[in-house]
Protein backbone atom coordinates (compact mmCIF):
# COMPACT_ATOMS: atom_id res chain seq x y z
CA UNK A 1 0.00 0.00 0.00
CA UNK A 2 1.12 3.61 -0.85
CA UNK A 3 1.16 5.96 1.90
CA UNK A 4 0.28 9.69 1.39
CA UNK A 5 2.17 12.20 3.17
CA UNK A 6 0.52 15.55 3.26
CA UNK A 7 2.06 18.43 5.67
CA UNK A 8 -0.84 20.31 6.74
CA UNK A 9 -0.21 23.80 8.73
CA UNK A 10 -1.58 23.33 11.68
CA UNK A 11 -2.73 27.22 11.67
CA UNK A 12 -4.01 27.44 9.05
CA UNK A 13 -5.69 23.89 8.08
CA UNK A 14 -6.32 22.34 5.28
CA UNK A 15 -9.99 21.12 5.20
CA UNK A 16 -9.54 19.45 1.38
CA UNK A 17 -6.83 17.67 2.50
CA UNK A 18 -8.96 16.71 6.12
CA UNK A 19 -11.78 15.76 4.19
CA UNK A 20 -9.75 13.78 2.20
CA UNK A 21 -9.07 12.33 5.99
CA UNK A 22 -12.01 11.86 6.95
CA UNK A 23 -13.43 9.40 3.74
CA UNK A 24 -10.84 6.97 4.39
CA UNK A 25 -11.60 6.87 8.20
CA UNK A 26 -15.99 6.81 7.07
CA UNK A 27 -14.55 3.70 4.77
CA UNK A 28 -13.03 2.46 7.66
CA UNK A 29 -9.78 2.93 6.92
CA UNK A 30 -6.85 4.25 8.93
CA UNK A 31 -5.01 7.69 9.19
CA UNK A 32 -2.05 8.79 11.34
CA UNK A 33 -2.24 12.42 12.63
CA UNK A 34 -0.94 15.02 15.11
CA UNK A 35 -1.84 15.63 18.67
CA UNK A 36 -0.52 17.67 20.92
CA UNK A 37 0.59 14.90 23.06
CA UNK A 38 2.12 12.59 20.56
CA UNK A 39 0.93 11.45 17.16
CA UNK A 40 -2.23 9.16 16.61
CA UNK A 41 -3.20 6.07 14.41
CA UNK A 42 -7.04 7.13 14.04
CA UNK A 43 -9.73 4.54 12.63
CA UNK A 44 -14.16 4.64 13.14
CA UNK A 45 -14.09 3.90 16.64
CA UNK A 46 -17.34 2.37 16.47
CA UNK A 47 -16.17 0.01 13.58
CA UNK A 48 -14.72 -3.60 14.79
CA UNK A 49 -13.36 -4.10 11.15
CA UNK A 50 -11.12 -0.53 11.48
CA UNK A 51 -10.14 -0.89 15.13
CA UNK A 52 -8.80 -4.46 14.54
CA UNK A 53 -7.04 -2.78 11.44
CA UNK A 54 -4.93 -0.64 14.17
CA UNK A 55 -4.17 -3.70 16.46
CA UNK A 56 -2.71 -5.06 12.78
CA UNK A 57 -0.87 -2.28 11.95
CA UNK A 58 0.95 -1.75 14.69
CA UNK A 59 1.35 -5.23 16.14
CA UNK A 60 -0.43 -4.37 19.38
CA UNK A 61 -1.53 -6.95 21.23
CA UNK A 62 -5.33 -7.25 20.99
CA UNK A 63 -6.30 -6.59 25.12
CA UNK A 64 -4.58 -3.32 24.89
CA UNK A 65 -7.08 -1.24 24.10
CA UNK A 66 -7.96 2.33 22.73
CA UNK A 67 -8.60 5.51 23.67
CA UNK A 68 -11.76 7.28 21.82
CA UNK A 69 -11.22 10.89 20.43
CA UNK A 70 -14.14 13.10 20.74
CA UNK A 71 -14.35 16.54 19.38
CA UNK A 72 -17.82 17.63 22.13
CA UNK A 73 -18.15 16.58 25.52
CA UNK A 74 -21.57 15.44 24.17
CA UNK A 75 -19.85 12.72 22.62
CA UNK A 76 -18.98 11.03 25.82
CA UNK A 77 -22.32 10.82 26.89
CA UNK A 78 -23.15 8.93 23.22
CA UNK A 79 -21.04 5.85 24.57
CA UNK A 80 -20.75 6.12 28.38
CA UNK A 81 -22.76 4.27 30.85
CA UNK A 82 -23.07 6.92 32.71
CA UNK A 83 -20.73 10.16 32.76
CA UNK A 84 -20.02 10.64 36.69
CA UNK A 85 -19.54 14.37 37.71
CA UNK A 86 -15.93 14.51 37.82
CA UNK A 87 -15.91 13.97 33.97
CA UNK A 88 -18.02 17.44 34.25
CA UNK A 89 -15.40 19.06 36.32
CA UNK A 90 -12.64 17.30 34.60
CA UNK A 91 -13.98 18.28 31.20
CA UNK A 92 -13.99 22.11 32.46
CA UNK A 93 -10.45 22.17 33.31
CA UNK A 94 -9.12 20.09 31.21
CA UNK A 95 -10.79 19.47 27.52
CA UNK A 96 -9.40 19.51 24.72
CA UNK A 97 -6.04 18.61 26.40
CA UNK A 98 -4.22 16.04 27.31
CA UNK A 99 -6.20 13.89 30.31
CA UNK A 100 -7.71 11.04 29.19
CA UNK A 101 -11.21 9.85 31.41
CA UNK A 102 -11.64 6.26 31.70
CA UNK A 103 -15.66 5.76 32.19
CA UNK A 104 -18.13 2.88 31.41
CA UNK A 105 -18.90 2.12 28.50
CA UNK A 106 -22.36 1.40 26.61
CA UNK A 107 -23.42 -0.77 23.71
CA UNK A 108 -22.53 2.03 21.53
CA UNK A 109 -18.71 0.97 21.64
CA UNK A 110 -17.60 -2.42 20.41
CA UNK A 111 -15.56 -5.16 22.26
CA UNK A 112 -12.87 -4.94 19.55
CA UNK A 113 -12.05 -0.87 20.44
CA UNK A 114 -11.78 -1.39 24.14
CA UNK A 115 -9.39 -4.68 24.22
CA UNK A 116 -12.76 -6.71 25.59
CA UNK A 117 -13.26 -4.46 28.55
CA UNK A 118 -16.33 -3.07 29.87
CA UNK A 119 -15.23 0.74 30.06
CA UNK A 120 -13.49 2.77 27.48
CA UNK A 121 -11.19 5.65 27.53
CA UNK A 122 -12.28 9.04 26.02
CA UNK A 123 -10.37 12.16 25.46
CA UNK A 124 -10.81 15.26 23.87
CA UNK A 125 -7.63 16.29 22.33
CA UNK A 126 -6.82 20.28 21.26
CA UNK A 127 -4.43 20.30 18.26
CA UNK A 128 -6.47 21.84 15.63
CA UNK A 129 -5.86 19.16 12.91
CA UNK A 130 -6.45 16.12 15.36
CA UNK A 131 -9.92 18.04 15.88
CA UNK A 132 -10.62 18.77 12.34
CA UNK A 133 -10.00 15.40 11.24
CA UNK A 134 -13.06 13.79 14.38
CA UNK A 135 -15.81 16.91 13.31
CA UNK A 136 -14.99 16.27 9.28
CA UNK A 137 -15.01 12.50 9.54
CA UNK A 138 -18.22 13.17 11.91
CA UNK A 139 -17.08 9.79 13.88
CA UNK A 140 -15.36 9.28 16.72
CA UNK A 141 -11.63 8.15 16.40
CA UNK A 142 -10.22 5.62 18.03
CA UNK A 143 -6.38 5.94 18.16
CA UNK A 144 -3.28 4.67 20.51
CA UNK A 145 -0.25 6.34 19.39
CA UNK A 146 1.01 5.57 15.97
CA UNK A 147 4.21 3.39 16.42
CA UNK A 148 5.07 -0.13 16.06
CA UNK A 149 4.31 -1.27 18.98
CA UNK A 150 6.77 -1.40 21.82
CA UNK A 151 8.41 1.21 20.01
CA UNK A 152 8.90 5.57 20.96
CA UNK A 153 5.66 6.67 20.84
CA UNK A 154 6.30 9.36 17.63
CA UNK A 155 6.24 13.01 17.65
CA UNK A 156 7.48 13.57 14.07
CA UNK A 157 5.67 12.33 11.06
CA UNK A 158 9.01 11.14 10.48
CA UNK A 159 8.28 8.89 13.41
CA UNK A 160 4.96 7.70 11.61
CA UNK A 161 6.69 6.95 8.57
CA UNK A 162 9.54 5.42 9.83
CA UNK A 163 6.94 2.42 11.70
CA UNK A 164 3.84 2.62 9.31
CA UNK A 165 5.05 3.64 5.67
CA UNK A 166 3.60 1.37 2.98
CA UNK A 167 1.11 -0.27 6.00
CA UNK A 168 -1.69 3.06 6.60
CA UNK A 169 -3.03 5.04 3.81
CA UNK A 170 -2.15 8.48 4.89
CA UNK A 171 0.02 10.63 7.19
CA UNK A 172 -1.18 13.89 7.99
CA UNK A 173 1.97 15.81 9.04
CA UNK A 174 1.31 18.58 11.38
CA UNK A 175 5.07 18.80 12.38
CA UNK A 176 6.44 18.61 15.94
CA UNK A 177 4.46 17.73 18.69
CA UNK A 178 3.71 20.68 21.34
CA UNK A 179 4.22 17.79 24.77
CA UNK A 180 5.90 15.02 23.55
CA UNK A 181 4.54 12.46 25.91
CA UNK A 182 1.13 10.64 26.02
CA UNK A 183 -2.29 11.79 27.90
CA UNK A 184 -2.41 11.60 31.66
CA UNK A 185 -5.16 8.61 32.43
CA UNK A 186 -7.67 9.21 35.10
CA UNK A 187 -10.14 6.33 35.81
CA UNK A 188 -13.12 7.24 36.82
CA UNK A 189 -15.01 3.77 37.50
CA UNK A 190 -13.97 3.38 40.97
CA UNK A 191 -15.32 5.51 44.24
CA UNK A 192 -12.26 7.48 44.45
CA UNK A 193 -10.47 8.72 40.77
CA UNK A 194 -7.31 6.86 39.98
CA UNK A 195 -4.47 7.97 37.86
CA UNK A 196 -3.54 5.02 35.76
CA UNK A 197 -0.43 6.99 33.80
CA UNK A 198 0.92 9.96 34.59
CA UNK A 199 1.45 12.84 31.94
CA UNK A 200 1.26 16.33 31.66
CA UNK A 201 -1.45 16.80 34.01
CA UNK A 202 -0.26 16.26 37.12
CA UNK A 203 -2.27 14.51 39.89
CA UNK A 204 -2.18 18.11 41.92
CA UNK A 205 -3.82 19.69 38.68
CA UNK A 206 -6.40 17.10 39.20
CA UNK A 207 -6.88 17.04 42.68
CA UNK A 208 -7.49 20.96 42.36
CA UNK A 209 -10.76 20.04 40.19
CA UNK A 210 -11.99 16.84 41.46
CA UNK A 211 -10.85 17.29 45.05
CA UNK A 212 -9.40 13.49 45.85
CA UNK A 213 -7.03 10.95 43.49
CA UNK A 214 -5.20 8.62 44.05
CA UNK A 215 -2.39 7.07 41.71
CA UNK A 216 -2.71 3.40 40.60
CA UNK A 217 0.29 1.76 43.05
CA UNK A 218 1.14 -0.60 39.83
CA UNK A 219 3.18 2.40 38.02
CA UNK A 220 4.84 3.58 40.69
CA UNK A 221 7.43 0.93 41.31
CA UNK A 222 8.78 -1.30 39.50
CA UNK A 223 9.02 -4.11 41.81
CA UNK A 224 6.12 -3.84 44.08
CA UNK A 225 4.70 -6.43 42.20
CA UNK A 226 1.39 -4.88 41.85
CA UNK A 227 0.12 -5.28 37.74
CA UNK A 228 -0.59 -1.53 37.00
CA UNK A 229 -4.64 -1.27 35.97
CA UNK A 230 -3.81 -0.09 32.60
CA UNK A 231 -3.24 -2.66 30.20
CA UNK A 232 -1.01 -0.68 28.38
CA UNK A 233 1.74 0.16 31.14
CA UNK A 234 2.05 -3.82 31.73
CA UNK A 235 4.18 -3.97 28.53
CA UNK A 236 7.98 -3.33 28.27
CA UNK A 237 7.41 0.02 26.34
CA UNK A 238 9.20 2.92 24.39
CA UNK A 239 12.50 0.62 24.30
CA UNK A 240 15.33 1.42 21.98
CA UNK A 241 17.24 -1.04 20.30
CA UNK A 242 20.11 -0.51 22.36
CA UNK A 243 20.36 -1.74 26.16
CA UNK A 244 19.19 1.24 28.59
CA UNK A 245 21.23 2.28 31.89
CA UNK A 246 19.69 5.33 33.73
CA UNK A 247 22.15 6.81 36.45
CA UNK A 248 20.87 8.65 38.89
CA UNK A 249 22.43 10.88 41.44
CA UNK A 250 24.54 14.24 42.05
CA UNK A 251 25.30 15.88 38.91
CA UNK A 252 29.13 15.51 39.21
CA UNK A 253 28.93 12.08 40.77
CA UNK A 254 26.66 11.08 37.86
CA UNK A 255 29.30 12.57 35.26
CA UNK A 256 31.50 10.85 36.43
CA UNK A 257 30.08 7.08 37.04
CA UNK A 258 28.74 7.64 33.06
CA UNK A 259 32.74 8.39 32.06
CA UNK A 260 34.02 5.51 33.83
CA UNK A 261 31.36 3.07 32.69
CA UNK A 262 31.92 4.46 28.94
CA UNK A 263 35.40 4.27 29.60
CA UNK A 264 35.08 0.20 30.26
CA UNK A 265 32.19 -0.68 27.72
CA UNK A 266 34.74 1.09 25.11
CA UNK A 267 37.38 -0.80 26.00
CA UNK A 268 35.25 -3.85 25.09
CA UNK A 269 34.92 -2.07 21.80
CA UNK A 270 31.23 -1.04 22.43
CA UNK A 271 29.41 1.93 20.83
CA UNK A 272 28.36 4.51 23.70
CA UNK A 273 25.89 6.49 23.50
CA UNK A 274 24.72 9.46 26.64
CA UNK A 275 21.92 11.38 27.25
CA UNK A 276 23.15 14.52 28.90
CA UNK A 277 21.36 17.81 29.05
CA UNK A 278 22.23 21.53 27.60
CA UNK A 279 24.22 21.60 30.74
CA UNK A 280 26.46 18.44 30.76
CA UNK A 281 26.67 17.52 27.92
CA UNK A 282 30.07 19.03 26.83
CA UNK A 283 31.62 16.95 29.74
CA UNK A 284 30.62 13.40 28.65
CA UNK A 285 33.23 11.07 26.29
CA UNK A 286 30.89 8.48 25.01
CA UNK A 287 30.79 8.00 20.77
CA UNK A 288 27.66 9.81 21.22
CA UNK A 289 26.27 12.12 23.11
CA UNK A 290 22.73 14.12 22.84
CA UNK A 291 21.31 16.23 24.85
CA UNK A 292 17.51 16.55 25.83
CA UNK A 293 17.36 20.15 26.11
CA UNK A 294 18.18 22.09 29.41
CA UNK A 295 17.78 20.60 32.67
CA UNK A 296 15.42 24.00 33.90
CA UNK A 297 13.27 23.45 30.83
CA UNK A 298 11.10 20.22 31.70
CA UNK A 299 8.86 20.55 28.99
CA UNK A 300 11.55 20.49 26.46
CA UNK A 301 12.89 17.51 28.21
CA UNK A 302 9.01 15.65 27.77
CA UNK A 303 9.28 16.69 24.36
CA UNK A 304 12.44 15.57 23.52
CA UNK A 305 12.54 12.03 25.13
CA UNK A 306 11.50 9.93 22.59
CA UNK A 307 12.79 11.49 19.53
CA UNK A 308 16.24 11.17 21.16
CA UNK A 309 15.59 7.14 21.77
CA UNK A 310 14.55 6.93 18.31
CA UNK A 311 17.73 9.16 16.97
CA UNK A 312 20.10 5.78 19.42
CA UNK A 313 18.77 3.42 17.25
CA UNK A 314 20.29 5.13 13.76
CA UNK A 315 23.82 5.54 15.57
CA UNK A 316 23.47 1.59 16.42
CA UNK A 317 25.06 2.81 19.89
CA UNK A 318 24.92 -0.94 21.29
CA UNK A 319 24.79 0.83 24.93
CA UNK A 320 23.22 3.69 26.02
CA UNK A 321 23.32 5.71 29.60
CA UNK A 322 20.91 8.34 30.52
CA UNK A 323 20.74 11.15 33.42
CA UNK A 324 17.97 10.86 35.32
CA UNK A 325 15.05 13.90 34.79
CA UNK A 326 12.83 13.70 38.17
CA UNK A 327 12.14 17.40 37.21
CA UNK A 328 9.95 18.68 39.81
CA UNK A 329 6.33 18.97 37.70
CA UNK A 330 6.30 16.16 34.79
CA UNK A 331 9.25 14.31 36.27
CA UNK A 332 7.08 11.43 37.27
CA UNK A 333 5.49 11.23 33.83
CA UNK A 334 9.08 11.56 32.33
CA UNK A 335 10.64 9.12 34.79
CA UNK A 336 7.60 6.98 33.97
CA UNK A 337 8.95 6.45 30.34
CA UNK A 338 12.43 6.94 30.84
CA UNK A 339 12.19 3.95 32.73
CA UNK A 340 10.01 1.65 31.05
CA UNK A 341 12.94 2.35 28.44
CA UNK A 342 15.34 1.50 30.93
CA UNK A 343 13.27 -2.18 31.53
CA UNK A 344 14.03 -0.26 35.03
CA UNK A 345 17.78 -0.20 34.67
CA UNK A 346 18.79 2.27 37.28
CA UNK A 347 22.43 2.86 39.17
CA UNK A 348 22.23 5.05 42.02
CA UNK A 349 25.32 7.01 42.69
P1 LIG B 1 -1.86 4.70 23.69
O1 LIG B 1 -3.03 5.34 23.02
O2 LIG B 1 -0.96 3.99 22.75
O3 LIG B 1 -1.19 5.71 24.55
O4 LIG B 1 -2.44 3.61 24.65
C1 LIG B 1 -3.63 3.78 25.36
C2 LIG B 1 -3.42 3.53 26.82
O5 LIG B 1 -4.69 3.65 27.49
C3 LIG B 1 -2.91 2.11 27.11
O6 LIG B 1 -2.01 2.14 28.18
C4 LIG B 1 -4.19 1.42 27.51
O7 LIG B 1 -3.94 0.28 28.30
C5 LIG B 1 -4.94 2.50 28.26
N1 LIG B 1 -6.40 2.27 28.26
C6 LIG B 1 -7.23 2.42 27.21
N2 LIG B 1 -8.50 2.07 27.54
C7 LIG B 1 -8.46 1.70 28.83
C8 LIG B 1 -9.45 1.20 29.75
N3 LIG B 1 -10.72 1.05 29.40
N4 LIG B 1 -9.04 0.89 31.01
C9 LIG B 1 -7.75 1.06 31.37
N5 LIG B 1 -6.77 1.51 30.55
C10 LIG B 1 -7.11 1.81 29.29
MG1 LIG C 1 1.20 3.79 22.75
Amino acid sequence: MRTKIYKINSDAVDLGRIREAAEIIRNGGLVAFPTETVYGLGADAQNPDASRKIYAAKGRPSDNPLIVHISRFADLRRIAEEVPGEAERLADAFWPGPLTMIVKKNAAVPCETTGGLDTVAVRMPKHPIALALIRESGRLIAAPSANTSGRPSPTLAAHVAADLEGRIPMILDGGEVGIGIESTIIDLTEEIPVILRPGYITEAMLKKAVGTVRTDPGILSADSGIRPKAPGMRYRHYAPKAELVVVDGEREAVIQRINDLTERMQAHGKRVGIIGTDETAAAYRGDVIRSIGSREDEEAIAKHLYRILREFDEDQADIIYSESFATPRMGQAIMNRLLKAAGHQVLSV
